[in-house]
């Protein structure tokens, strides 16, 4: 089987030709071994993080942003947004801090601090 992957893992975006063979995988047209390590992970196991925001109880700071603190199966991520969009923060939430824990292998963390003044907001990618 061939065919055509875009490496993500970083911003060069490597259009490879992938050709797998039972277990034997073969990339060509990528930039570095990441994107061998990419094309077979996609085949075997996807996987992929999460941003979004969640709802919150205070209406000076409505959205918080949030992302996941590592990577879940890529066919769980319409599951698990489905929880992202039930949360609503009731305290005031600093960068790091964990929303909501083991969501298919992986947290829900703030990337932004609620306990600043406006202004001085500090973002966490
Ligand atoms: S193959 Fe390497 S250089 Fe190309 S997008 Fe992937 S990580 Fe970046």
């Amino acid at each position: 089987m061939t065919k055509e992957m875009t490496c993500i893992v970083c911003p060069n975006g490597c259009l490879m030709r992938v050709e797998q063979n039972g277990d034997d995988i073969q990339v060509f047209d990528a930039l570095c071994k990441r994107g061998l390590e990419f094309a077979k992970n996609e085949l075997i196991n996807p996987t992929r993080s999460i941003t979004s925001t969640v709802a919150t109880a205070f209406p000076d700071y409505p959205l918080l942003s949030v992302k996941t603190d590592g990577e879940l199966p890529k066919d769980k991520i319409f599951q698990a947004m489905e929880l992202i969009n039930k949360i609503v923060v009731k305290d005031r939430i600093k960068v790091g801090d964990v929303i909501l824990s083991d969501v298919f292998g992986t947290n829900i963390v703030a990337t932004s601090d609620m306990t600043l003044n406006a202004g001085e907001k500090r973002v966490d990618n």
